[in-house]
């Protein structure tokens, strides 16, 4: 009786199953040439400072409310950064979203030597910037949870020494998943890291289960507030607006900018604006383009080589 049951079960979930075990073993081969096949490269998202002002001033420049163009035509927001993000164009399985390949590359071990390859074509790109006379733009990279592993630091040390880059010219995004992970550990990632001039950030901010009482343990520079929670301005209830201020008043308090990510709407943009939100991320301002695409961006924005103090502190 229960075999019968058992099988049945198992039955009903195999071809759900199948598939997807089918397609997680695809992708992991096929990862496992991407880097020597010179599969990967990284797109590059703006974050801009000075959402006071100007508010209007560019932003409705592109008809699509979602180009550079739009963000290019604002000459009154600063550009404080840009983030690479990883982009995979597999001959078969075609363009494929970092949030598939990524966590597939996490369970097979592959995201070390992926992570590392974001890191050195970071520095790579930040040289080629350098030369062609470019301002000086920090550039965020994101880490897994998986490299958060004791030779870290070293390894980053070597790879931007190698390329002769000023730990001033890169940040770190790291989630607040992965910091919560081991606290002790990544607390010491994290001062290491600050301690050699590198900046860092926490990543998609709000969605862990630590949150708020965590926070002050790591002394980090921003906190990117999720975009679930950017989305979530748009609601009439006001708890959206609720819960970013409280973001932002914590942040604060502990000295920490915010930036909040996936910024769409106008209206979003006016809400973090009236809650004191330091810096803004999101297609509507600029989506994440190939670095040649930026040469708009650099040029039409107003940059700051060495961020100042979060604007809203005292
Ligand atoms: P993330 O670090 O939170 O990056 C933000 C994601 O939101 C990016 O997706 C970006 O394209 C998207 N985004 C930005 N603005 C908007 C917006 O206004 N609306 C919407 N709907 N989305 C927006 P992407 O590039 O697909 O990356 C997804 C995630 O994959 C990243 O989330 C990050 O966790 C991970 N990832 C990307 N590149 C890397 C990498 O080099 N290494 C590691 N470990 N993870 C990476
Ligand atoms: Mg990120
Ligand atoms: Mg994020
Ligand atoms: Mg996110």
């Amino acid at each position: 009786e229960a075999k019968q049951s058992g099988r049945n079960t198992y039955r009903f979930f195999e071809p759900a199953m199948h598939a997807s075990a089918m397609r997680h073993l695809t992708v992991r081969q096929a990862l496992q040439e991407a880097l020597e096949k010179q599969q990967f490269s990284l797109h590059f998202q703006p974050k801009y400072r000075g959402i006071h002002g100007g508010l209007n001033g560019g932003v409705n420049g592109g008809t699509s409310g979602g180009t550079n163009a739009a963000a290019a035509a604002s000459g009154e927001r600063e550009l404080t950064g840009v983030e690479a993000l990883l982009r995979w164009k597999h001959p078969e399985l075609g363009d494929m979203s970092p949030v598939e390949f990524i966590p597939i590359a996490e369970r097979s071990g592959q995201i070390i030597a992926i992570g590392d390859w974001v890191l050195r074509e970071v520095c790579a790109q930040i040289k080629r910037w350098d030369e062609a006379g470019g301002k000086p733009v920090k550039v965020a990279l994101n880490l897994s949870p998986l490299q958060m592993r004791p030779d870290l630091v070293d390894s980053i040390v070597r790879v931007v020494g190698e390329a002769r880059i000023s730990p001033q010219r890169l940040m770190f995004e790291i989630t607040e998943t992965a910091a919560m992970k081991n606290v002790e550990r990544s607390t010491r990632i994290i001062n290491d890291l600050q301690a050699l001039g590198f900046d860092i950030a926490i990543d998609d901010f709000g969605t862990g289960y630590s949150s708020l009482a965590y926070l002050a343990q790591f002394h980090c520079r921003q906190i990117k507030i999720d975009r679930f929670f950017t989305s979530r301005l748009e609601l009439s209830d006001h708890s959206g607006r609720a819960i970013v201020s409280a973001i932002i008043a914590l942040a604060h308090a502990l000295g920490m900018e915010v930036v909040a990510e996936g910024v769409e709407t106008e209206h979003q943009l006016q809400e973090l604006q009236s809650l004191n939100c330091d810096q803004v991320q999101g297609f509507l301002l600029g989506r994440p383009v190939a670095a040649p695409l930026l040469a708009d961006v650099f040029d039409d924005c107003l940059y700051s080589a060495a961020p100042q103090q979060a604007s809203r502190l005292h």
